[in-house]
């Protein structure tokens, strides 16, 4: 059940899974593949991600915070079955406005110029990424969502591996969730 009106905000490359882009389809069993234009993407879950999006559902309304595509964050959410909705998927697009060098209308390329704010709001939302918190990326998705670094939680970067130390840290990343949007922890 959710308590809180703002919203958890989950990243997802790195944080809930990992992308690699090849020539051809993985034939590991553990990874979904789907192709984009010509080329392959073999994404690996996050051992702990239906158990984190799980935990941090039962808490608040939740969402994703993405730097990546529409396209490619539909359809790796719902090879995974993340369950997001249009709207709880906040891509790159949804945040930072571009402008075209050149012709504009076809060639050239686009350069960042601007992030929007979000219009809903939502300054008590909590957001985790892997990003540093002084990575450009990691200050944009903050400036976005109007909140300051003391809700920003970083989390291990998954690579496709699966270290013993992501269990023990699971806990400690939902404690931080916890503190943050009831003031308490587990
Ligand atoms: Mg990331």
């Amino acid at each position: 059940m959710t308590t809180n009106e703002n919203y958890i905000y989950l990243d997802l490359d790195e944080t809930l899974f990992h992308t690699e882009v090849r020539a051809k389809a993985s034939t590991n069993a553990k990874r979904i593949n789907f192709k984009l234009g010509t080329w392959w993407y073999c994404s690996l879950m996050r051992p702990s991600a239906l158990d984190l999006i799980a935990y941090c559902r039962d808490l608040s309304l939740t969402r994703v915070l993405t730097n990546s595509t529409r396209d490619y964050a539909t359809i790796a959410c719902d090879l995974f079955g993340f369950d997001f909705s249009y709207e709880e998927l906040v891509c790159r697009d949804d945040y930072i406005r571009y402008e075209m060098d050149g012709w504009g209308g076809y060639g050239g390329s686009a350069r960042e110029t601007a992030v929007v704010s979000d219009s809903l709001n939502r300054h008590g939302s909590i957001l985790v990424d892997n990003l540093y918190p002084d990575d450009p990326g990691a200050i944009q998705k903050r400036q976005f969502l109007g909140i300051d670094a003391s809700r920003y939680i970083q989390i291990r970067e998954f690579r496709g591996e699966d270290p013993e130390c992501f269990k023990e840290e699971l806990h400690d990343i939902k404690t931080k969730i916890a503190v943050l949007v009831h003031g308490q922890s587990l």
